[in-house]
């Protein structure tokens, strides 16, 4: 990748949208920067007795639709810059589905796995006690993210509600369902990027049995592989991070998920039911109609955006596809579908969940199904459209439907014509 911060990178984007509406200049002035970044030093007692201390975030990045929301990760190569990155994407993705929030992010820069379960809590609680002024139900609302799961989310709800005095669920999302959190969270990422595709299929061309090539297969590929399994499609490669398998006539899915199960890689049902080894960097090339990738950043670059021959790649990481392998993909035709919209579903039943925790009601299973095919199929047919009106790619189409409604609303607070008039 070339010079400059991982946020000027994302920024690209924001001036790309920009050409394609009339917005005032305070709306670019305003999303250019975080509007604020917090980092603190986040002191804990190891098993052994020491003392040990780890960086930390919290970056609330844009805040004028409603309050921040964005996950922490615990990763031992985050920095500021990568958070702010991560923060302004937010502001974007809950933009793109009119969730009534601004977009934020946090991290730990320590590798969890080096950590004991006690000093695992102990760090999440740190984590908390460290930013519980900047946070808050109505102010800013963490979730899960890398390397950070719903017993970390229950630690944290726990601290923060030990500090304030009462008990405050809706101050974090992706809890565990005792303590608060929402049903259908665990396959929502998965499940919104499948009802986009279904809802999509015609003007994508995508018809009947579909054959689809993973990338990744934790949360989000074991969920998307599922979904399209049972809907009658074929699973032809997956991989993880230690390699991939592929099957032509497709892959037997529980073979695959009883392996992830016990621990073991994707590539150990080598050799059984017709799964043939492949190498993970191969993932990408696979013949197949749909490409999905589930691992991490920076996945499809220019050295492998050549080999891609599926015709629709569906984005349910965080921004797998570098700037310029995207303009690869472009000219060969694929269409990309977007992560602020292809994985949005995960940030849409957090919402939902924090709803459920404010109003102390919750919802059954359908409901929440429904409500997120709603608002995927919704946000997915109007950035259709723009995609079409425009002649733009869909990631395009995604950020000017997103930039229209955060100038709208910055917009209201009133622009440099308003008062200089
Ligand atoms: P996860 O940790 O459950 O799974 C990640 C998977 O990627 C694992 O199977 C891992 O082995 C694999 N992997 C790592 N390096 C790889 C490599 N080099 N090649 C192939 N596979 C590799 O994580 P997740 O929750 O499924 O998240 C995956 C992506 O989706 C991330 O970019 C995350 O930010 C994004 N995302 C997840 C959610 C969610 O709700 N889980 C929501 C929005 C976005």
């Amino acid at each position: 990748m070339s010079e400059g911060s991982l946020l000027d990178h994302a920024l690209v984007r924001l001036d790309e949208a920009a050409k394609h509406l009339t917005v005032d200049a305070d709306v670019i002035e305003k999303l250019k920067f975080a509007r604020e970044t917090t980092k603190a030093r986040l002191m804990i007692r190891m098993d052994d007795g020491s003392r040990k201390s780890f960086l930390a975030w919290r970056c609330r990045y844009d805040d004028t639709r409603g309050p921040t929301k964005g996950g922490i990760r615990f990763h031992p190569e985050s920095t500021a810059d990568e958070v702010e990155m991560l923060a302004f994407w937010m502001t974007f993705k809950c933009a793109v589905m009119n969730l009534p929030y601004g977009g934020g992010k946090g991290a730990v820069q320590v590798d969890p796995r080096k950590l004991s379960k006690a000093e695992l809590e102990r760090l999440s609680r740190a984590y908390i006690q460290a930013f519980a002024s900047i946070i808050g139900p109505d102010r800013d609302i963490p979730a899960p993210d890398v390397y950070t799961n719903s017993m970390i989310m229950g630690w944290m709800a726990d601290e923060y509600s030990q500090i304030v005095g009462q008990a405050s669920p809706a101050v974090i999302t992706g809890k565990p369902l005792a303590l608060g959190g929402s049903l259908g969270r665990g396959d929502a990422t998965a499940r919104g990027g499948f009802y986009l595709v279904r809802h999509l299929a015609d003007e994508l061309g995508l018809k009947g049995n579909l054959r689809v090539a993973i990338q990744g297969f934790g949360n989000a590929g074991q969920h998307i592989a599922r979904l399209l399994a049972s809907d009658g499609h074929t699973i032809v490669a997956v991989s993880d991070s230690e390699g991939a398998v592929q099957s032509a006539k497709g892959l037997d899915l529980g073979r695959l998920l009883a392996a992830k199960d016990s621990g073991r890689s994707v590539t150990s049902t080598a050799g059984e039911g017709g799964h043939e080894l492949l190498d993970g960097n191969a993932l990408v090339g696979v013949e197949c109609d749909i490409l999905v990738p589930s691992a991490l950043e920076n996945m499809i670059r220019i050295d492998n955006a050549h080999s891609v021959k599926a015709r629709i790649v569906l984005e349910l990481a965080n921004g797998p596809v570098t700037s310029e392998a995207d303009e690869v993909l472009e000219k060969k035709g694929i269409v990309v579908l977007p992560d602020i919209l292809a994985n949005a579903g995960g940030v849409t039943v957090s919402y939902f969940e924090w709803v459920q925790n404010r109003q102390g009601y919750y919802w059954p299973i359908e409901e929440i199904h429904e409500r997120l095919r709603i608002i995927m199929e919704r946000e997915g047919r109007a950035i259709w459209d723009v995609a079409k009106a425009k002649d733009v790619s869909v990631r395009t189409a995604a950020y000017v439907h997103a930039l229209a409604r955060l100038a709208e609303a910055i917009e209201a607070h009133g622009t440099q014509n308003y008062f200089a008039s």
